[in-house]
């Protein structure tokens, strides 16, 4: 089957440190909305500026933006033998847009990873990561931190905060996915599968390869 892979969790779950890692073991190619927007404003288009305005609101970005972003992303070649869907879809709108997609692509999504992580502990990652400014390696303050403080260990970028990781912006975001989000359970029922998001990095890769090689 083909490695067609969606990640959901809330803000915090670890969907972009467990995509890294998925997506280099299985060498595809990591899909992140919110990386996407993120690259859009450091460049300046007008699509950066427009998602800029509700990124640090902590809403989400209107759907027809997203999606047909999603949609142009996943029509590129390197996506025909699978890709990982990090921070896609957020609501089921995207979902069943989605679906159409894979439809018409021939590429539908064959396996669901649902990071579960309980809220008390989404708010201490999200409000002490840091990210490496050039490369977007994932830290955190505490319990990962890089071998030179304020350095990335991998390129040697500066690591910054994300202007939408405070506590602030987090309630909004946390919002938005339960009301939003976290319905894609259901959307997806039985093909979800729910991995534990506390577990230590390298076990929680192992229960994933285990759903993904079966
Ligand atoms: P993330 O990096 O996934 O935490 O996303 C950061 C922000 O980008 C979110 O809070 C939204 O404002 C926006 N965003 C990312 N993915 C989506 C999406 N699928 N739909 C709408 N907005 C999104």
């Amino acid at each position: 089957m083909k490695k067609t892979i969606i990640l959901l969790g809330a803000p915090g779950a670890g969907k972009g440190t467990n995509a890294k890692r998925i997506t280099a073991y299985y060498k595809l190619p990591h899909i992140s909305t919110g990386d996407m927007f993120r690259e859009a404003l450091k460049n300046e288009t007008p699509l950066g500026m427009l998602a800029k305005s509700y990124m640090d609101k902590g809403l989400l970005v209107p759907d027809d933006v997203t999606v047909s972003l999603v949609k142009e992303r996943l029509a590129k070649d390197d996506c025909k033998d699978g890709f990982l869907l990090d921070g896609f879809p957020r609501n089921v709108y995207q979902a069943e847009e989605l679906k159409k997609i894979g439809e018409e692509l021939n590429l539908p999504i064959n396996y669901v990873i649902d990071i579960d992580v309980p809220e008390s502990v989404l708010v201490d990652r999200i409000c002490g990561r840091r990210v490496c400014k050039t490369c977007g390696a994932p830290y955190h303050v505490t319990n990962l931190k890089p071998k030179v403080e304020g350095k990335c260990d991998l390129c040697g970028g500066e690591l910054i905060q994300r202007k939408d990781d405070n506590e602030e912006t987090l309630k909004s975001r946390l919002d938005e996915y339960h009301h939003q989000t976290e319905p894609l359970v259901k959307f997806y029922g039985s093909a979800v599968y729910k991995v534990d998001g506390t577990k230590d990095l390298d076990l929680l890769m192992e229960d994933i390869k285990h759903i993904i090689e079966g």
